[in-house]
């Protein structure tokens, strides 16, 4: 969009999560989504790199025939192939579908936030695969060998067909619900649900005192992730809030459905990836913490639960708290002036 030179001043009540284009996508000041602001200064505070975890413990556990044994070796590469892949899905979605449709500037400074904590994640794996001396081809090539992780990917990636068109527009009601239920699916399944059977594998190690480098950096993958969730589930209800009217009956029914289906590909993950169990969790151990944090996620864009169960796995609530600035967006609910109540 051409800008207009001498043009008036922007009007700030114009301004919008998507179709705002008339409000400037330059100008960051003055503010409408206050809170992404917020967001993005959260996650400069918690900011860290992967070279900063010592692995010298992991590199010898791993090197030594005795400290794992081969189910554990199995289930240690299985969630890295998962993981090496997974960050990449999510920062091309944000830079190739998300980014662009965005027309709030305050908002895109935290996906470009996001974007970059994204390739930190991508590079913690390759950092864990490369100390641990493993074969990179193997880990990195599982989303294509793996059926439960290809199922997984397979899944996400087809709710990109359409928005990675480059002449995809948001500006109808069916574009722009297209455009909602990818943010729907990226954040609530692909952030919210697929990455935590394999957070729990790696904090089960942690508990055991074995890979604690890479639990720790994975720990900070975490912390990282559940302020993406958090944040996502904050841009559906703005996207809600500005535009009731494509949160439909029936576009509800569809996202609760995909979310329902997206935990049975995780436990079934989950089952596939660890036949006997791991470190006390059985399959229906996996199924049943999948189920509620499911439900968690159902409740955070105002659907209703659908498994109603309680959480098997306590020790992962706590598994996210960090010394630095600790996941405080998880129980802060802040309520920020919107639309006409801005005047600038
Ligand atoms: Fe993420």
């Amino acid at each position: 969009m051409p800008i207009k030179k001498g043009a008036a001043p922007v009007d700030i009540n114009k301004r919008r999560v998507i179709n705002g284009e008339d409000a400037d996508v330059i100008q960051l000041y003055p503010m409408k989504h206050a809170w992404a602001w917020d967001y993005y200064n959260a996650a400069n505070a918690n900011h860290w790199l992967p070279t900063e975890i010592g692995m010298q413990l992991d590199i010898e556990q791993w090197k030594s025939t005795t400290a794992l044994t081969t189910d554990e070796r199995h289930a240690f590469e299985t969630v890295l192939g998962f993981f090496t892949t997974a960050d990449s899905i999510a920062a091309n979605n944000i830079v190739i579908a998300t980014y662009r449709h965005i027309t709030s500037p305050e908002i895109r400074m935290y996906l470009l936030r996001q974007a970059y904590e994204e390739a930190i994640h991508t590079h913690a794996y390759q950092y864990i695969v490369e100390s641990l001396a493993m074969d990179e081809s193997k880990i990195f090539n599982m989303y294509r060998e793996n059926s439960s992780i290809y199922a997984k990917a397979d899944f996400i990636l087809s709710f990109n067909e359409g928005i990675f068109d480059k002449d995809f527009k948001t500006g109808t009601f069916e574009a722009d619900q297209k455009f909602l239920e990818n943010m729907c699916v990226f954040s609530l399944i692909l952030e919210g649900i697929f990455f935590y059977s394999s957070f729990a594998v790696v904090f089960g190690f942690q508990r055991q005192h074995k890979l604690t480098g890479s639990a720790e950096q994975i720990q900070y993958i975490m912390r990282d992730e559940s302020m993406h969730l958090n944040f996502g589930c904050q841009l559906i209800n703005a996207v809600k809030e500005e535009q009731p009217e494509l949160w439909t009956k029936e576009f509800q029914e569809k996202i609760i459905n995909w979310i329902v289906e997206a935990a049975k590909l995780e436990y079934t993950y989950a089952a596939n990836v660890f036949p006997s169990g791991i470190f006390g969790m059985n399959a229906q151990g996996f199924k049943q913490y999948i189920e509620h944090i499911a439900d968690r996620r159902l409740a955070r864009v105002g659907l209703a639960p659908q498994f109603n169960v309680e959480n098997p796995f306590p020790w992962m609530s706590e598994a996210i708290d960090l010394p630095k600035e600790k996941n405080f967006f998880e129980t802060r609910v802040t309520e920020y002036q919107t639309g006409g109540a801005l005047q600038w």
